[in-house]
C-alpha cells in the first residue's frame, strides 16, 4: 500500500476573549485523516471559521491534540469535541484545569472522548505518528509534540515569532520553562509550528538563544534587586516602562512575578511586607 504524503497545515484564528487577540491551528494531514491541534476560542466567528476550514480541507478529524487549556488553545475544545466525536489527547492537568472551569458544562464536558497523554505517548495518524513532549514552564500540563520524519515540532506557547512567550504565575513556573527549553532543544525540530505567530525555520541554537535570553532577565531582575529592594509593581514599571498599558502591564507583572519566584526558589531573594507601603519588598539575600 503507498502511504500519502504527511503535510502540516496551519490557520490563525481571531478572537477576543483572550490576552492574546490571534492563536494558530494546526492540522498534520496524509489528505485523507488529520490530527487537529489546539481548537482556537470560544466564539462563533472563531468556531465557524475553523469548522469551514477543516471542511474544505475533506479530511476526517482522528484526534485532537491540546497544548494546554488557556481559552485561546482550548476555548473551542467543547464545540470541536462534539462535532468531530473523536478522541482528545491533553495532559491530565490541562484537563482537570478545564474541567474545573466548566462546572455548569459538567455534562457535555463528560461525554468528551478523553485520552491523557505524558511524555514519550505515540499518537498515531495511519502511517506516521508524533510523540509527546512533556514541556510544563507556561503551564503546568503544557505539551508538544513532536513529528520525526518531518522533524516538526508543534510548540503551543513554548516558542512564539510574535514577541516572546508569556510565563506568569500561578499557571507559569520559570524555572520548568527552563528546562522544557533544554528538552526541546535536544529534538533539533527544523519547523516550528508556534502558538502564536508564523512557522519557524529553527536554527540549531533557537531554543538555546531563548533560554539564555530569560536567564539574562532573571538576571537583570536580580541585580535591580541588589542595587535597592523593591516591590513588583516597581521592576515591572523600571524594566517596561509606561509605554506598556492595560492588559499588558498586568502581563508585564505577571512575568516579573515568575523571575522573582524563581530567584526565590534558587534563594538569592528574599520578600517582606512593608506596613507604610503595603506592599511585598523583594531583597537579596543575606542583606
Ligand atoms: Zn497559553
Amino acid at each position: 500500500m503507498n502511504t500519502l504524503a504527511l503535510s502540516f497545515q496551519s490557520l490563525e484564528l481571531n478572537g477576543v476573549s483572550s490576552l492574546e487577540s490571534t492563536v494558530n491551528v494546526h492540522l498534520m494531514t496524509d489528505g485523507r485523516s488529520a490530527l487537529l491541534f489546539d481548537t482556537g476560542y470560544d466564539e462563533p466567528a472563531s468556531l465557524h471559521t475553523l469548522i469551514a476550514w477543516i471542511r474544505a480541507k475533506k479530511v476526517t478529524i482522528q484526534g485532537i491534540l491540546v497544548t494546554h487549556a488557556h481559552p485561546d488553545h482550548a476555548g473551542g475544545l467543547l464545540t470541536l469535541a462534539e462535532t468531530y466525536c473523536c478522541n482528545v489527547y491533553i495532559h491530565p492537568l490541562e484537563r482537570q484545569s478545564i474541567e474545573d472551569k466548566g462546572v455548569s458544562l459538567r455534562k457535555r464536558l463528560a461525554a468528551i472522548s478523553w485520552r491523557d497523554v505524558c511524555a514519550g505517548d505515540m499518537i498515531h495518524l495511519n502511517a506516521y505518528r508524533v510523540e509527546t513532549i512533556e514541556t510544563p514552564g507556561h503551564t503546568h500540563g503544557h505539551l508538544a509534540w513532536y513529528e520525526a520524519t518531518t522533524q516538526t515540532l508543534i510548540a503551543g506557547d513554548n516558542a512564539t515569532s510574535a514577541g516572546t512567550v508569556w510565563i506568569g504565575p500561578p499557571d507559569g513556573h520559570l524555572a520548568h520553562f527552563y528546562e522544557s527549553l533544554t528538552r526541546l532543544h535536544a529534538l533539533s525540530a527544523k519547523t516550528i509550528l508556534p502558538g502564536h505567530g508564523e512557522s519557524i525555520e529553527a536554527t540549531p541554537s533557537f531554543f538555546v538563544t531563548m533560554l539564555k535570553r530569560r536567564e539574562a532577565r532573571s538576571e537583570q531582575i536580580l541585580n535591580q534587586i541588589i542595587r535597592k529592594p523593591q516591590s513588583a509593581h516597581e521592576l515591572a514599571a523600571t524594566l517596561y516602562g509606561s509605554a506598556i498599558a492595560g492588559n499588558h502591564m498586568w502581563a508585564a507583572l505577571s512575568t516579573v512575578r515568575a523571575h522573582l519566584s524563581y530567584l526565590s526558589e534558587k534563594n538569592l531573594i528574599a520578600c517582606h511586607y512593608d506596613r507604610a507601603k503595603k506592599v511585598l519588598m523583594y531583597q537579596a539575600s543575606g542583606i
